[in-house]
């Protein structure tokens, strides 16, 4: 009997580990994206990728930032407001598709099937994902947000069939295979927020959260 019992426990434990991961509890908090800031990212994918198109199909990365500002509010403020951004100067306004707050609410503020503005020569093909925070020990640190960081991205990867190697930091974004960049003094830019020192830690960490 405990033989059998043992078996079926074991049977019950592979059968789980061989799940794929579960969609984790996300907030829809959408930031407005009508016709004219799909206008503007199209134009902008044109610049930057030599194509016009506002839609995020098949991608292929997934890039993990900092707010480096104080609260999930303040992002979404910084993201609805589709201004030009002071570092490069261009619409659309910048943004991401989920940010994560720091008590580990996972929020979503644009749909999948759009892109966004968050990483110069990836933006065709990444979904971002922002942390409230200014450093990788706030989100790494902080046990809540670690978990459902790791939760989305697990998800998201294993639904897209995106490679582990994929899920980078926006500072290693210049190392990506996916970068294209058309306009010439853009083609060095990046960020210094996630730096491959933290994305190793985490990237081992998310190799635990397999596809099944
Ligand atoms: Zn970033």
């Amino acid at each position: 009997m405990e033989r059998v019992l043992a078996a079926l426990l074991a049977t019950a434990a592979a059968a789980a580990g061989a799940a794929a991961p579960a969609r984790p509890p996300i907030a829809w908090s959408p930031i407005p994206y009508p016709a004219a800031r799909r206008a503007a990212m199209a134009d902008y994918s044109l610049r930057h990728y030599g194509r016009r198109a506002f839609r995020l199909e098949d991608p292929k990365v997934i890039v993990q930032h900092l707010t480096a500002g104080p609260s999930f509010r303040s992002a979404w403020n910084t993201f609805a407001a589709d201004v030009p951004d002071p570092e490069l100067g261009e619409r659309p306004g910048v943004c991401a598709h989920f940010v994560i707050d720091r008590g580990g609410t996972i929020h979503q503020l644009v749909p999948l099937a759009l892109r966004c503005r968050h990483t110069v020569g990836l933006n065709w093909t990444a979904i971002g994902i922002e942390h409230v925070g200014s450093v990788p020990g706030d989100v790494l640190g902080n046990a809540r947000m670690r978990r459902a960081s790791l939760r989305l991205t697990a998800w998201l990867r294993c639904r897209e069939g995106i490679a582990l190697k994929d899920v980078i930091g926006h500072n290693e974004s210049l190392r990506s295979p996916y970068h294209r960049e058309r306009v010439a003094r853009l083609r060095t830019q990046t960020h210094g927020d996630f730096p491959a020192s933290a994305m190793r830690v985490y990237r081992r960490a998310l190799a635990a959260h397999r596809c099944g």
